[in-house]
């Protein structure tokens, strides 16, 4: 079959023929419909992400059709229509078990930790419990396209931050990730300050539902543009690039109590930043909250926000392309400047 795969951190990309994926006796092998393209990959193919280990085929934000079912896999048959969370928890341990699947210490990441779904068909593993089949009238690409990115977004806002209507909810940094986050605040009633550097990228968040945007090229005070813009400060901040300057920024615009988010992966010098401890988190006594994927259990809540109509994940969707266009899509991540979302739809 045919894969985009790569031998080495950062080196070149391309459509190989490599051998089909076997099935786990507790999995799937799914044909893949569509598949998002993530920073995420970007990061996998420089070198930051410690799973994985060369020759790699990237993906994680996949749907397809079950093509091939594995003798321990008992929910689910050829020709469901299905998607996963990238988090493949074991479904067993403590936190699996209490419904925080998404710390199980036991987790399998498809598409870092084995080969994904930059490829015709993937394998995937533990397919009872992380599996999740798509409404009827879903199709491939929306449902990669919301990737990791809408599903993160949704538990960062509703599971962790719990965001309430009225509230103001500041995002920093409108990729694809920070847009989904702006969607489903709107929906939820909130207040959205969206900002960026891109003016491509606000102008898509208004789009999306943002009451308010801020372009932060060349400012100096973030935070103190935030604060004023939403009267005191937002209750909740999102940070979505991984950056230590958007980090400080999202802090400094919190009003008092308010609540930090923290989706974007900061990997390199921006893994340990210098925290303002004595004026933020003492003093404005602000929360610092982690937040990453989505476990499948909470899956149906989302899919129901769909299609009851409260939001459109379709829109994120700016681009659809072939595999053999994915090698330069990851590629171009070195820059920022792309809106939206790009999903392989064609193998
Ligand atoms: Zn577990
Ligand atoms: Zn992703």
């Amino acid at each position: 079959m045919k894969a985009v795969r790569f031998e080495e951190f950062g080196g070149p990309m391309a459509v190989t023929q490599v051998a089909e994926p076997e099935c786990p006796a507790d999995g799937v092998v799914i044909e893949v419909g569509a598949c998002g393209v993530c920073r995420s990959d970007w990061h996998g193919w420089k070198g930051s992400v410690s799973r994985i280990a060369p020759p790699h085929v990237p993906g994680h934000e996949f749907a397809g059709v079950i093509v091939e079912t594995g003798p321990d896999c008992r929910r689910f048959r050829n020709g469901m229509r299905v998607t996963a969370p990238f988090i493949l928890a074991c479904g067993r341990c403590p936190d699996c078990v209490g419904g925080d699947a998404t710390v199980c210490a036991h987790q399998h990441v498809v598409g870092f930790s084995s080969w994904g779904a930059y490829a015709e068909r993937v394998a995937l593993q533990r397919a009872d419990f992380n599996l999740v089949e798509l409404p009827g009238e879903m199709d491939f690409a929306t449902a990669a396209g919301m990737g990791c990115r809408v599903t993160t977004a949704w538990r960062a806002v509703v599971d962790r931050a719990r965001l309430a209507p009225g509230e103001w909810l500041a995002v920093h940094g409108c990729g694809g990730v920070g847009l989904s986050v702006v969607m489903i605040g709107a929906a939820l009633g909130a207040q959205v300050l969206a900002i960026d550097v891109n003016s491509g990228a606000l102008e898509m968040a208004a789009a999306m539902g943002a009451t308010r945007t801020l372009d932060a090229e060349g400012l100096n005070d973030v935070g103190g543009a935030v604060r004023e813009i939403t009267g005191g400060g937002a209750q909740v901040s999102v940070e979505a690039l991984g950056i230590t300057a958007t980090f400080e920024n999202s802090l400094r615009g919190l009003a008092p109590l308010g609540r930090h988010v923290q989706i974007g992966m900061p990997t390199g010098i921006h893994a340990t930043p210098a925290l303002p401890l004595y004026e933020l988190i003492y003093a404005r006594q602000l929360q610092i909250l982690g937040t990453r994927g989505l476990a499948a259990s909470r899956f149906p809540a989302l899919f129901a926000a769909i299609q009851a109509g409260r939001m459109d994940p379709s829109r994120l969707v700016t681009r659809r392309i072939t595999l053999e266009e994915a090698p330069a899509a990851i590629a171009e991540m070195d820059g920022y400047a792309r809106v939206g979302v790009t999903v392989i739809d064609r193998f």
